[in-house]
């Protein structure tokens, strides 16, 4: 054999070796990848997808927590203090809106509630005073039905069948606050300790009833009520209280006007919160209603009220330490 054709057969056998190695490492690849790859790809799929997800949904709430306060305080004039305190800390709200033992959370679901607000471009809060009442089983059936939840502020009952009431609202996930025991203005309003004793009586009323406890406060007139002056309280004292114990206030910036002296058809109330809501620039609107046993259309207009708002793209949310507080000016003589 000469040296060209060593050399020839030696290119051969390298070649030939490379060859063979290159579809040994086929042969590897094919065998290994049905076996191998797939099912540590599912693995995979399985357990990073889900982590994905939480990490983008934690930078989103994060993203969306920084930027509501800061609406927020631009929003609030009085108040400003507690707003940025209630909104900043995410973790600290939820902890905090503890009730009763200290378990229970009001709402329920309040995890699925903030998620609910935080979700929402605009948001719908339809609140209810004075109840409970011959009428909130009903409206519970209507929130039911369609799906969403709200908020009752309110007042003392001794009847077990309005009792029974305010725990199927708070069972069924809806956020429950206080408004006040009598509604008497006169009495409620008569001294700073009144209208405190009657906080903390309504509270009472919630706790025993509910085995729970609630941060949100609505003043009987709305924070601009005149019956403080009239009768001896000073609101802002009332105010400041709230906020040195952890209480949050909420007042309206739509009014159905189911309280008007005139009396509205079930139509007009529905329409009195429609063009209300949509013919604002907001993204925040908390309605006033009343479950009131003389406030029969109002329950006759909340279908009209919610299918027209769903369909014109609001959310409808309930009261949670994350909601923008709707504050009235305080009344000044
Ligand atoms: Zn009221």
């Amino acid at each position: 054999m000469s040296y060209k054709n060593k050399r020839g057969s030696a290119i051969r056998a390298i070649a030939g070796a490379a060859i063979a190695l290159a579809a040994l490492i086929a042969v590897i690849a094919v065998i290994g990848d049905p076996a191998g790859r797939s099912p540590r790809t599912a693995n995979s799929g399985a357990g990073t997808q889900p982590t994905t997800q939480s990490v983008a949904t934690e930078a989103t709430k994060e993203t969306e927590s920084t930027q509501k306060p800061t609406e927020s305080e631009t929003t609030t004039t009085a108040e400003t203090t507690t707003t940025v305190e209630t909104t900043t800390s995410e973790t600290t709200t939820a902890e905090t809106t503890v009730a009763g033992d200290g378990k229970a959370m009001n709402p329920k679901n309040y995890e699925e509630a903030i998620d609910t607000e935080r979700e929402a471009s605009k948001r719908v809060y339809l609140t209810f005073d004075d109840g409970p009442s011959v009428h909130t089983n009903e409206i519970l059936d209507i929130l039911k039905k369609y799906g969403i939840k709200a908020t009752f502020f309110n007042i003392g009952v001794t009847n077990e069948e309005l009792k029974a009431a305010e725990k199927r609202a708070y069972d069924e996930g809806h956020t429950l606050a206080i408004h006040t025991i009598t509604h008497d203005y006169e009495q409620l309003y008569s001294s700073f300790d009144a209208w405190k004793a009657d906080v903390l009586g309504e509270q009472e009323n919630i706790k025993s009833n509910t085995g729970i406890t609630t941060k949100y406060y609505r003043f009987p007139g709305g924070t601009s009520n005149s019956k403080g002056a009239k009768y001896g309280t000073d609101i802002s004292q009332c105010v400041n209280w709230l906020d040195e114990n952890g209480y949050l206030f909420f007042d309206w910036n739509v009014d159905s006007r189911d309280a008007d002296g005139k009396t509205y058809t079930a139509d007009q109330l529905a329409n009195n919160v429609i063009e209300s809501v949509t013919g604002s620039e907001g993204e925040d609107f908390i309605v006033l209603m009343h479950d009131a046993k003389p406030k029969t259309t109002t329950v006759q207009a909340l279908p009209k009220v919610i299918e027209t708002l769903k369909s014109e793209g609001y959310t409808f949310c309930q009261i949670t330490d994350n909601t923008k507080q709707i504050h009235h000016h305080l009344y000044e003589g």
